[in-house]
């Protein structure tokens, strides 16, 4: 990059009006390129993935390229009729007018990642915010530096640097970047950061998406699919090691199936991850991340955490195998901060209100499980418990579905994402009323407030 961070910003400036007012066909044109480019570098994303999180091929296509490749098309497919204005009803006292929405651009949209999934987070806003005729610039975590590479190579190819950029950097580039007014700031990462980056949009007023983490919590009850329940939980828990935003942070387990659940498990675990060699099983990001999650596990054990499966680790290899904690109470450490790897505590409930209330007790998180059998449950669950998404009978799918929105509640984030609700977070909806340049009935219910004007809107204030 040949221009500072500064300059950069202030090069994209002129398009906030030029591409802001493009048509479908322009933004669909980028989108074919960036659409053929991806494809033809997919084995170069994946191979990026494996260095940076030595994450297998399979789950690299399936979980980043497959994923944005197939929102991106949805995007395509779908765009010419989202930016149509959208015509809206008046209330009878503006018969005469025209009401409608303008979906028009932000402007210039800071688009800053993690490494956990990092081409997935750094790619699917972009596209969300180029179909929304905005500009972006994005800064990649500084933990994934080989699927930053790639991705510099993929967008050096289809934009030029008025309309996208990438710097790469840690806090310190991050900061540098969060202190320009930006029209739009789009921020995936901790809840900690994430409180950074809302006092820094505050100073500029700068719009805001949060999309943070939690303890997402997991409840198998007595009336689940135990052996289901079993293989789900262990599928989407131990997927890229626990290093997912809602991946299952605690099990609460019914008393009444809990060893048998626990069997269940154990074999789940063997069945999947059992062979430590296992070149599928993704590795933990980085040795800052190895000792907290070790650290985490040493200090639940000493604080009295019975360790029912795993438990190995080895510092070398990033490794530590799918590991497994009942924990006698909720007052425990592991139970204070976002786990984000592969360590599963397990809490025994007796009556399902017992549970919900435990759940209160912390903040509202990303997304909230429930295996059951029983309609009733299921709805008391739904309906007592706040998160930003969930899945009944399994984990993590609802981030499959680009016709869903995807986003948090407070802690776990704000604004949503995903398809047509990415094009709307990163769009201005402006209204807009046209009214009659001759006449107008809204005119004869201003100044003066004449007699007769004040019985109208009177009449009108008790009928209406
Ligand atoms: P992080 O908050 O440490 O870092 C995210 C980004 O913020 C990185 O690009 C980093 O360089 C930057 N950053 C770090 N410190 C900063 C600072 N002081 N000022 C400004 N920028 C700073 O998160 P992480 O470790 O990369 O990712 C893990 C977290 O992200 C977990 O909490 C996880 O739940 C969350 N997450 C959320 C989602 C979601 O969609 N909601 C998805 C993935 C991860």
């Amino acid at each position: 990059m040949d221009h500072t961070i500064k300059e950069g910003f202030e090069l994209q400036a002129s398009q906030r009006y030029q591409f802001g007012n493009s048509k479908s066909a322009e933004r669909k044109q980028y989108l074919k390129q960036l659409d053929r480019v991806i494809w033809a570098n997919r084995q170069a994303i994946c191979t990026a993935l494996y260095k940076d999180l030595g994450k297998s091929e399979g789950e690299a296509m399936v979980s980043e390229v497959f994923v944005v490749l197939s929102e991106l098309r949805h995007i395509k497919r779908n765009l010419s009729t989202w930016m149509l204005d959208q015509p809206i009803k008046n209330p009878i006292y503006m018969i005469g007018t025209q009401s409608r929405v303008r979906y028009e651009s932000k402007g210039r949209v800071l688009i800053i990642s993690p490494w956990n999934y990092p081409f997935l987070l750094s790619m699917a806003p972009l596209i969300g915010a180029i179909a929304a005729g905005n500009t972006v610039i994005l800064k990649p975590s500084e933990f994934a530096t080989h699927t930053s590479a790639i991705m510099r190579s993929i967008l050096a190819e289809v934009f030029d640097s008025s309309m996208v950029q990438l710097y790469e950097g840690g806090p310190d580039v991050a900061q540098e970047l969060l202190a320009l007014p930006f029209e739009h700031m789009y921020f995936t990462g901790s809840t900690k950061v994430g409180r950074i980056v809302m006092e820094c949009a505050a100073k500029h007023l700068s719009g805001l998406t949060l999309e943070l983490g939690g303890k997402s919590p997991t409840l198998v009850s007595g009336k689940a699919h135990i052996s289901k329940a079993a293989s789900r939980i262990v599928f989407t828990k131990f997927f890229n090691n626990g290093q997912i935003c809602v991946a299952p942070d605690y099990l609460l387990v019914h008393e009444s199936i809990l060893s048998e659940f626990l069997d269940q498990l154990k074999k789940e675990i063997q069945k999947l991850f059992g062979n430590r060699e296992r070149s599928d099983y993704t590795r933990i990001v980085n040795e800052h991340h190895f000792d907290r999650l070790k650290g985490m596990l040493d200090s639940a054990q000493e604080g009295g955490a019975e360790l029912l499966i795993g438990g190995e680790s080895n510092r070398s290899e990033l490794y530590m195998a799918p590991t497994v904690v009942l924990l006698k109470n909720p007052n425990h450490p592991l139970m204070e901060e976002e786990i984000f790897g592969p360590i599963l505590p397990v809490l025994v409930y007796k009556e399902l209100d017992e549970a919900v209330r435990l759940i209160h007790a912390l903040p509202d998180s990303l997304a909230s499980y429930i295996y059951t059998k029983d309609a009733r449950e299921e709805a008391y669950f739904i309906e007592q418990t706040r998160s930003g998404g969930g899945v009944v009978n399994n984990g993590l799918i609802h981030l499959a579905n680009y016709y869903l929105a995807f986003g948090g509640t407070r802690h776990s984030g704000m604004g949503r994402s995903k398809g047509w609700y990415s094009f709307m977070e990163f769009s201005n909806h402006r209204s807009i009323v046209k009214t009659s340049p001759y006449f107008s009935i809204v005119d004869l219910l201003g100044y003066p407030f004449t007699k007769w004007k004040l019985k109208i809107i009177s009449l009108l204030s008790k009928w209406l």
